[in-house]
């Protein structure tokens, strides 16, 4: 199919839902490609070691995963946004958390659709899409079809992934 069939094809669509929030949008873009980022951070990966702690540096640059109930961010649910560790970039907001009672801060969605990218991760014998910030490339964690409304989509971040910023705080 040629681009311009394609946009065609979009434009017809009468109500197009394409970039609502979804759990097969969410299949669609781990198999098909992402949105482009709002901007790009790229770091050597001695500039990113040198940055960050070591916990932080193994979750965020070699995927790695925190123990449940390792962070106080879990039960926290005041006003803010969480950025993301190595870039800064914002990534969810504290309106879209909530408990999932899994061990990591969990949410309904991330705070604009260009921030995050999603792939497959067919590690540890498990099929399951990852999650990283669109920017930097971060790991942040992985997204389940099993959230409450109104995506119905729980995205289970690793705490160290992100910074908790004051309500205050502009971004
Ligand atoms: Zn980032």
């Amino acid at each position: 199919m040629s681009r311009a069939n394609e946009r065609d094809e979009m434009s017809t669509r009468p109500n197009d839902t394409s970039t609502e929030l979804t759990w097969s949008r969410v299949v669609e873009l781990a198999q098909n490609g992402n949105v482009p980022p709002p901007r790009r951070v790229e770091k050597s990966d001695a500039e990113w070691r040198k940055q960050l702690t070591d916990e932080q540096y193994e979750v965020t640059r070699r995927k790695g995963t925190e123990r449940p109930w390792s962070s106080e961010l879990c039960g926290l649910f005041e006003p803010g946004r969480y950025h993301c560790i190595c870039c800064d970039t914002p990534l969810f907001d504290s309106t879209t958390k909530f408990d999932s009672r899994t061990g990591w801060p969990s949410f309904t969605a991330p705070l604009s659709p260009d921030v995050v990218a999603y792939a497959v991760d067919l590690s540890y014998g498990m099929h399951r899409i990852e999650v990283t910030c669109n920017v930097c490339d971060a790991h942040l964690g992985h997204v389940f079809p099993d959230g409450p409304p109104p995506t119905g989509l729980r995205y289970c971040i690793n705490a160290v992934s992100l910074r908790k910023a004051k309500p205050e705080e502009p971004g």
